[in-house]
């Protein structure tokens, strides 16, 4: 736990859009729900993807994510609950457990291995992808875990726990920090009856994601397993979160990087040359 310096918000951004996540399978038959999808890349610039995952049934996450390519982007996995190794073609390797994150930065190519070790029990978490900006799309690949442990913590006076696993929020930093992007991820846990409050830069863009409960910002509820846009305005300098019974959240933030997107699969580039040299890189092992 850290002193605290509140951030002074003079008003709280608005929700724009509410988006319900889409129900998929990914790797070797992981079921999971899409929640940043594909249409949202834009609006949502620097972040390119959200998956969250929970189940206490093995048959939903076993088979993990056996050895696959990225480029071009990093992926943040959180794992709430339960136990993932991670293997890449870089040489890392690292063992994912609760309250942990992992931190890879695919840079010009990883092949990576995500699989459960694990075989019952709860496996609850989030992976989200932010984007590179277009000069460090092919920087050398770049991996960390961090238990959890080495999250930094705090709580507020209302005692709602904050963990701050990249940027920064009511004075404390948080794990990772990025420059360009400058991505701020909290997981934040409110009791009931209390109110959150954190700055963001107001050309970030940013959402919440509530998977416990229910909240509310400026008069609009956000349900658990929903995800809301927090409106851009030059005079919203943060959000103000309330919670009239428990609820927890993840809160994304970034600055956007303005540059085309190009995915194909698990590379994302600017252009779709870059996409055709990823393709060829990869078929002839130029990922390792
Ligand atoms: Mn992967």
């Amino acid at each position: 736990m850290t002193a605290l310096i509140p951030d002074a918000i003079r008003k709280t951004r608005t929700i724009e859009q509410i988006v319900t996540g889409v129900a998929t399978s990914d790797g070797a038959g992981v079921s999971l729900t899409r929640v940043l999808t594909g249409r949202l890349q834009q609006r949502l610039d620097p972040f390119l993807m959200l998956d969250a995952f929970g189940s206490d049934d093995p048959h939903d996450y076993i088979a993990g994510f056996p050895d696959h390519p990225h480029r071009g982007f990093e992926t943040i996995t959180y794992m709430l609950s339960g136990r993932m190794r991670h293997r890449d073609s870089a040489g890392h390797e690292g063992l994912l457990e609760n309250g942990g994150v992992q931190w890879m930065t695919a840079g010009r190519g990883v092949i990576h291995s995500e699989i459960p070790e694990q075989e019952n029990g709860v496996m609850e978490g989030f992976q989200l992808w932010l984007n590179l900006p277009a000069a460090s799309k092919m920087a050398e690949p770049w991996y960390r875990d961090f238990p959890a442990v080495a999250i930094p913590e705090y709580r507020t006076s209302e005692g709602v726990e904050v963990r701050v696993i990249a940027g920064g929020s009511n004075g404390v930093a948080g794990a990772v920090t990025r420059d360009t992007t400058d991505p701020i991820y909290l997981d934040v846990h409110l009791p009931a009856g209390t109110t959150f409050a954190t700055a963001i830069p107001t050309t970030h863009n940013a959402f919440v994601y509530v998977y416990r409960g229910a909240v509310n910002i400026s008069g609009t509820r956000i349900e658990s397993q929903r995800m809301g846009i927090l409106h851009n305005a030059a005079d919203s300098d943060g959000v103000i979160i309330q919670a009239d019974s428990a609820a927890r959240l993840i809160l994304v933030a970034g600055q956007p990087l303005h540059e085309p997107i190009v995915q194909y699969g698990p590379f994302v580039m600017n252009t779709q040359q870059q996409i055709h040299q990823a393709l060829d890189d990869f078929r002839n092992g130029r990922f390792n």
